[in-house]
């Protein structure tokens, strides 16, 4: 029993929480197997679900946030998805309030 219970705990730690998982069958196949993005390099043959807003982004779990996705257009959306969010950090970042003690 304990076992299990350790091996559960592993596996969790190794793979996406289950509600990231869940509904990826239903994800695909609502897409007939095409991807949805479409962008340049589309090999149309969508493997991957993917979150419209990142949940990095503040993006749900939920379906209507989903969409079937090729690998490649998958990958340029990360990547320009990455960008966006590090923008957003850099524009919640503040100034600092006073001048370094040290500057005149
Ligand atoms: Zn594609």
């Amino acid at each position: 029993m304990a076992r299990g219970v350790l091996a559960m705990v592993w596996s969790k730690n190794r793979q996406r929480p289950y509600e990231q998982r869940k509904g990826r069958a239903d994800v695909l196949s609502r897409a007939a197997g095409q991807c949805q993005i479409k962008g340049p390099g589309c090999t149309r043959l969508a493997t991957i679900d993917d979150h419209v807003v990142p949940l990095s982004l503040g993006g749900s779990l939920g379906l209507h946030n989903r969409q079937a996705a090729c690998k490649t257009c998958h990958d340029l959306k990360t990547a320009r998805d990455a960008r966006s969010a590090k923008t957003a950090i850099q524009a919640k970042a503040k100034p600092p309030a006073r001048k370094h003690p040290g500057l005149k």
